[in-house]
Parts: structure tokens; C-alpha cells; sequence
């Protein structure tokens, strides 16, 4: 039974108080414009090593966001917001790394020319990605870890290649089926790598078109996973669930997510007892279908007992899914997203019956939007001062991205504990992660690009993003020669 947060757990007025202060003070951003309220900075600027966890005070000058960044890190997002904010830079580089990233000769193939390598890796892929190999993104995770985030979620870059290779192993494959079983084979190989890096407070992203030819025509197809599918993903959910892994899947176009939905609701049936959340199904609130889909979610987990794991994204596919199926404007999807949120914290939800208890679930905000992070966050906070039953709540943003929101996330978490406690399974609060993606340089400019797309039509924001960064520069050189 979902536990309802007492008051004796942590001095709620306090936190409460901290909370609409952090607010004002812009821990969570607003909108540009409304968040230049700036906080005041009260003490050292960063060096090259993350700020130390600040030490809690009731001081009416709290730190902002971003004062938990190394500033290295903070030049570099500085570097790369600045060329997201601008049209004409992001034109400039589109085509770019389009041409970097599908490239088959030598010069232009960054993991072959190391010239072109070095450069790539400094100004794009050092920022949105992790690392190339296990050591390099397990120094990106224990960074992440030292400016206090909960942990991370990580997913392998490498697009599936379905061609046929002319290597001599490949000319022993007579058939279509026997390349699609090597493609499944591999995608497991590189999930499995991708499992083995993480702790039991991370997630694993897995993208199962990722899987090849096999797993996209059973997908179109709306058919159960082939053999040999279904075993790897059974090996990987296995495996998430020994070493206490969450893995979330993503979701991705329409044509495949009737079967995305359908496998990822067995493996929740199968993984998602006893109170635990092991798998997680992604939810678009850009689709009008999508409150009702959620009922339907919560429908038979309260019917069959289990615990249901939502991840809700507004959705990435709008330049290719059928525009009939998603809202009409940006404001119906931005008030879709919200009131999703609302319900689900409630622990209601139109269409699921109020006479048996709600389903057991948590919920994972992946949105780069402050308005929705912030208003998903005092839903939450409310609810639990005022002792009303609510749910788990976990949000993350994507490494290089709206790094302010997701700081200012850090900040708050580390406060409320300080003041109510460890954040063990009595005093819970709200985690922050970042999302990781790791491999090949070229694999992932293919990531990239994508990335760089979705972001174009949000230039207000990233230029919001950019008037943080600067803000905290400007304090930190103000800090360094004693001016603060
Ligand atoms: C950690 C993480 C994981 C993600 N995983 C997935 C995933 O598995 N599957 C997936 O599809 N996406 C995924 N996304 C991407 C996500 O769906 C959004 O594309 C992206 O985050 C931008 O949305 P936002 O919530 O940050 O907010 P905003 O930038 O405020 O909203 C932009 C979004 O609004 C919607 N929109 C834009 N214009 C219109 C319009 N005219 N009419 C209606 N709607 C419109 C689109 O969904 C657009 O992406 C993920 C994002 C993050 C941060």
C-alpha cells in the first residue's frame, strides 16, 4: 500500500519555507525573464573540481543552481549553449555533423581520422556524451555523481547497421534472418556493457529498435518478439533485476509503439512485483491517445497487482509521426503533460475506479521544460507537507542540456535532506539523475543530431539557458577577485 508521508517526518514548515524561497531565488528556474531574479550568491566559486556539497544553512541567500558545477564543465555548456542559441550557428552545424556522422572515408570519419577526432570530442561530443569506452564513462558518472546527482540513466549510442557487411564472417550468413539474429545478438552484447557500468540507483535506456530488422518487423507487424529477441531481452531484465537496475524503454514512433506498449506491459506484469519498480514504459504526452493509454496502463495494474513504472516525455518523433495523432498546438501538449503529472501525483486518474486502491507506481519526469519540472516538483512538495498520499517522483534531463533545472533539482534535494533527513525509503524526496549516452564518436554524432534537431524550435529557452550560464561565470569571476 502506497505510504502516506506523516508530518513527523521532516520539519515540513521548514522545508516548505525553503522550497518557495529556492523558488524566488530561481533553484528552479523560470521561463527567460521571469528567473533573472538571480539569486545573490553567497559564498566560493567553483574551481576545477565540483563545489562541495554547500553546507545547508537557513541563510536568505542560497547558492544557485549551477554553483555545483565544475568550471570546466560550465565553460564548455557555456561554449555549446552559445552555438544552440544562435539560428545561424545551429544551421551551420546540422550539415556538418549530418555528413561527420554517415561518412564511410577515412578524412571524414572522426573515429578513424584523429585530427578530426580530437576536434569533434572538444566541441561536441565531450558535452552531450560520456564516454567512448567503460573508463571514460565511469569518469563522466563519478562527475556526475560529485555534483550530486542520484545516479544516471545510460544507453548505448550505436545504431544498428543492417547492411551486409563484406567482412569474411559475414559472407558465411546465407539469409535475412541469420543477419537479423546477429543484429539482436549484438544489440544484447552492447546493453548488456552498457547494464554492467551501472549501480542500483541507475537506470538503463533501452531503445528496442535498436534491436534490428528482427525487432522492427515483429513491431510493425504488432506481433510478439521472435525467439531470439525475446530471450535477450529476457537476459537483460534478468540481469537489470540481480544487480537492482531500473530500465525504462523508450518510446519512439507510432508504428511501433502498439507492440512497445504490449511487450513493455508483460515485462512490467512479469518484473514489477512485491512493491518493486523494475521496468518502466514511456508515455508521449504529445499524443491525444495518451491519458487514455495511461488508464489503460493503471487499469490492469490495479486488476493484476502490479507496480506500474510511467517515464513521461512530451515526444520526439513530431517531423515524422502522422500529425492528426498529436495535439494541435504546443500549449494543448504542454497542458496534456501537466495534467498528467497533476493526476498521477493525486493518485487519481480519469476512468480508474476509486473504490479499489490505487496502483502502486513511481513516476519519472524526462522534460527539459522548467514550467513542468517545477510544477510537477510542488505538486509533489505539497502534497507531503500536508500528509496526503502521492507518489515516488524522479526527473532527469539529458547531459548538456538544461543543466540550471537540473542543478537546481540537486540543490533542493540536498536541503530538504539536510533539514528532514537521509532520503531512505521513511523520508523520501524527489531524485534528480542525468541522462547518459556512451560510444563510438561517430555513433554518437548520430545521437547528436537528433538532439540538435528537437532543440531547434525551443531558442527562447536555450537562450535562458545561456543567461544562467553567463550569470554564474560573472559570479564566479566577481567571487575569485573578492568583489562578492
Ligand atoms: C531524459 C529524456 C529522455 C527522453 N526519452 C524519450 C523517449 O523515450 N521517447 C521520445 O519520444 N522522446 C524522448 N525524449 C524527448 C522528449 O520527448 C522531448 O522531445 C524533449 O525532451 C523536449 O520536450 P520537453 O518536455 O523538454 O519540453 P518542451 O521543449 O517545452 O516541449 C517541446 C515538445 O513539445 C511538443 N511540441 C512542439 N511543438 C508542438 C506543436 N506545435 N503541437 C504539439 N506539440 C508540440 C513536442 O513533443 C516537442 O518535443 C526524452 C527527453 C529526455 C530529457
Amino acid at each position: 500500500m502506497e505510504r502516506r508521508f506523516a508530518r513527523s517526518d521532516a520539519p515540513l514548515g521548514y522545508i516548505a519555507r525553503l522550497a518557495r524561497q529556492r523558488w524566488r531565488s530561481g533553484s528552479f528556474p523560470r521561463r527567460a525573464g521571469s528567473s533573472s531574479a538571480s539569486a545573490t550568491p553567497s559564498v566560493q566559486a567553483s574551481d576545477e573540481k565540483p563545489t562541495e556539497n554547500p553546507t545547508p544553512s537557513r541563510s536568505p541567500k542560497p547558492l544557485p543552481p549551477l554553483s555545483v558545477m565544475p568550471t570546466r564543465i560550465l565553460l564548455r555548456s557555456l561554449m555549446m549553449t552559445y552555438i544552440l542559441s544562435s539560428p545561424r550557428l545551429v544551421g551551420l552545424s546540422i550539415p556538418i555533423m549530418h555528413r561527420i556522422s554517415y561518412s564511410k572515408s577515412w578524412f571524414l570519419n572522426p573515429d578513424r581520422n584523429p585530427v578530426l577526432h580530437g576536434i569533434v570530442r572538444r566541441v561536441f561530443y565531450d558535452h552531450f556524451c560520456a564516454g567512448e569506452n567503460e573508463a571514460e564513462v565511469k569518469k563522466t558518472m563519478a562527475t556526475m555523481a560529485k555534483m550530486g546527482f542520484e545516479g544516471v540513466i545510460l544507453g548505448y549510442a550505436r545504431e544498428t547497421l543492417v547492411e551486409k557487411s563484406a567482412s569474411p564472417k559475414d559472407n558465411v550468413e546465407t539469409s535475412a534472418a541469420d543477419i537479423a539474429e546477429r543484429v539482436v545478438k549484438e544489440w544484447k552484447e552492447g546493453t548488456l556493457q552498457t547494464l554492467a557500468m551501472l549501480g542500483p540507483e541507475d537506470f538503463l535506456a533501452v531503445k528496442l529498435t535498436g534491436a534490428g530488422p528482427a525487432a522492427i518487423e515483429a513491431m510493425t507487424k504488432r506481433e510478439a518478439p521472435p525467439p531470439v529477441l525475446e530471450a535477450a531481452i529476457t537476459e537483460i531484465c534478468d540481469q537489470a533485476s540481480k544487480q537492482g537496475t531500473r530500465l525504462w524503454i523508450d518510446a519512439e514512433q507510432q508504428v511501433f509503439q502498439h507492440a512497445i506498449d504490449t511487450w513493455t506491459i508483460d515485462l512490467m506484469r512479469k518484473y514489477n512485483r512485491d512493491g518493486r519498480v523494475l521496468v518502466y514504459n514511456t508515455l508521449q504526452a504529445y499524443l491525444k491517445s495518451t491519458p487514455q493509454n495511461i488508464t489503460r496502463h493503471l487499469q490492469l495494474a490495479q486488476k493484476e497487482d502490479w507496480s506500474l513504472g510511467i517515464k513521461l516525455v512530451r515526444g520526439a518523433y513530431i517531423t515524422s509521426e502522422e500529425r492528426a495523432l498529436i495535439h494541435d498546438t504546443i500549449e494543448d501538449t504542454h497542458a496534456c503533460y501537466n495534467s498528467i503529472v497533476r493526476n498521477l501525483l493525486s493518485r487519481t486518474f480519469p476512468g480508474v475506479s476509486q473504490d479499489v486502491e490505487f496502483p502502486h507506481m513511481q513516476l519519472f519526469l524526462a522534460s527539459h521544460n522548467a514550467e513542468s519540472v517545477r510544477s510537477g516538483y510542488e505538486i509533489w512538495r505539497e502534497r507531503n507537507e500536508k500528509g496526503l498520499p502521492t507518489i515516488k517522483l524522479e526527473i532527469g534531463q539529458l547531459q548538456g542540456m538544461a543543466d540550471e533545472v537540473s542543478c537546481g533539482l540537486v540543490q533542493m534535494r540536498r536541503e530538504m535532506m539536510a533539514v528532514g533527513g537521509n532520503g531512505s525509503e521513511k523520508v523520501w524526496y524527489p531524485r534528480a539523475f542525468k541522462c547518459l549516452c556512451w560510444g563510438k564518436t561517430q555513433e554518437c554524432i548520430q545521437f547528436l543530431v537528433r538532439r540538435v534537431v528537437e532543440n531547434r524550435g525551443s531558442l527562447d529557452r536555450t537562450r535562458f539557458w545561456l543567461d544562467g550560464l553567463k550569470r554564474e561565470l560573472w559570479r564566479r569571476m566577481k567571487t575569485s577577485i573578492g568583489l562578492d
